[in-house]
């Protein structure tokens, strides 16, 4: 399959739209050098910490992980550890994006939102899995640079824009899923507002360390699962100020 250059529209709130019009079911070409790594990844790293969702180990054994870091670290792209992306930011460890991606209980067919885009890469998990993935980057050229590489890598159904997540992406709602790859001290109200009924939300809730936790949205309100302690870095304000629980 081939796929035209990613059309990038800046709107006000700079909307970086990924178009790509041959393409089928919005999946994807696939990059198959370091095979072996990610297969080895998927064994040694995810499969032992108890992650079982078939969907969840073939994504993380297709998508090439070593396409969303700097060259300067792209020989531990398949290491068991998150890895810095420049901008102080990070691409989270592969089990850390292995159990948030389980947690969401993906069929195929949910509308996601991720906060916090970054290299791309846990967007393109959820691209595998999800029919559409809306992801939301605070900073522009980490925004651009990961908008660039899932065209490059043809995911179609993924668009990214740059702003500050916490808001959500109103116009998009309601969300099966949301997923915040950033770690905060209480739940965006925002992003529990768009939440589908039956929908998952999952979250880094704390403050220098934090538990994955998430929510489910039911007809009474919501349901709450405290899951693993994590440390992500801090979803901030569009002023770079950690976020404080309050808009
Ligand atoms: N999911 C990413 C890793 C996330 S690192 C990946 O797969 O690579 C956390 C990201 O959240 C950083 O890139 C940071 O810039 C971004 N971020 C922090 N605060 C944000 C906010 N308010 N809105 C959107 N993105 C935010």
């Amino acid at each position: 399959m081939t796929c035209r250059r990613p059309t990038i529209a800046l709107t006000g709130f700079a909307l970086l739209l990924l178009s790509c019009t041959n393409s089928q079911d919005g999946v994807v070409m696939a990059d198959p050098s370091r095979q072996t790594e990610r297969d080895a990844m998927v064994a040694d790293q995810i499969v032992p910490r108890g992650i079982t969702d078939p969907g969840v180990l073939a994504a993380l054994r297709r998508v090439p992980r070593h396409r969303f870091v700097p060259d300067s670290h792209a020989r531990f792209a398949y290491a068991d550890r998150p890895l810095p992306i420049g901008h102080g930011q990070t691409i989270s460890q592969p089990a850390v994006v292995a159990f948030m991606t389980e947690a969401l209980a993906l069929q195929g067919r949910e509308k996601v939102l991720e906060i916090g885009t970054g290299s791309g890469y846990q967007a393109a998990v959820l691209a595998e899995l999800a029919s559409r993935v809306f992801t939301i980057e605070l900073v522009e050229p980490l925004a651009k640079q990961a908008a660039q590489r899932l065209a490059e890598l043809g995911y179609v159904n993924v668009i990214v824009r740059a702003g500050d997540g916490y808001r959500g992406w109103p116009e998009e709602a309601p969300f099966d899923a949301i997923i915040v790859t950033a770690a905060t001290d209480q739940v965006p109200q925002p992003l529990l507002d768009q939440l589908a009924l039956g929908g998952r939300l999952i979250l880094p809730l704390g403050a220098s360390f934090q538990k994955l936790t998430l929510y489910r949205r039911t007809k009474d309100g919501y349901e709450r699962t405290d899951l693993i302690p994590v440390r992500f870095v801090p979803l901030l304000h569009d002023d770079r100020q950690p976020h404080t629980g309050t808009p």
